[in-house]
């Protein structure tokens, strides 16, 4: 048995998935006095960092690292610039579009804007 072979055991039980956790990724997420995070032993309490269970509903999305979106923005706040650098973006995208068509009728004046079909032959 090689190591691929324990980590494999390791999350099936009985053919069973092992639920998945992640502890919540906000700074300051243990700081919160909610009573969702108290933790410990009468005499011996503490706040604790939210544990959150990968569902259907987060398991592709980025708050199954987040309890919510405090927590997450400042996640983004103290680390911006590490955030920032994982994919630069140095010079502005373009979407080729149509010209413009301005809606007469409509009641707010907006303008039509199509985007042009992309031709990929
Ligand atoms: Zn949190």
């Amino acid at each position: 048995m090689d190591i691929d072979d324990c980590s494999i055991s390791s999350i099936y039980f009985y053919g069973v998935a092992k639920m998945t956790y992640n502890w919540c990724h906000g700074p300051k997420c243990h700081a919160y006095t909610t009573q969702s995070r108290v933790r410990g032993s009468k005499g011996n309490k503490v706040l604790r960092t939210i544990k959150i269970k990968e569902t259907n509903w987060n398991k592709d999305n980025i708050f199954k690292y987040f309890c919510n979106q405090n927590c997450l923005y400042n996640f983004l706040h103290k680390h911006l610039e590490e955030v920032a650098r994982i994919a630069p973006r140095r010079e502005p995208l373009e979407t080729p579009i149509k010209d413009p068509v301005k809606n007469e009728n409509n009641y707010w004046n907006r303008w039509t804007i199509a985007k042009k079909e992309v031709d990929n032959v």
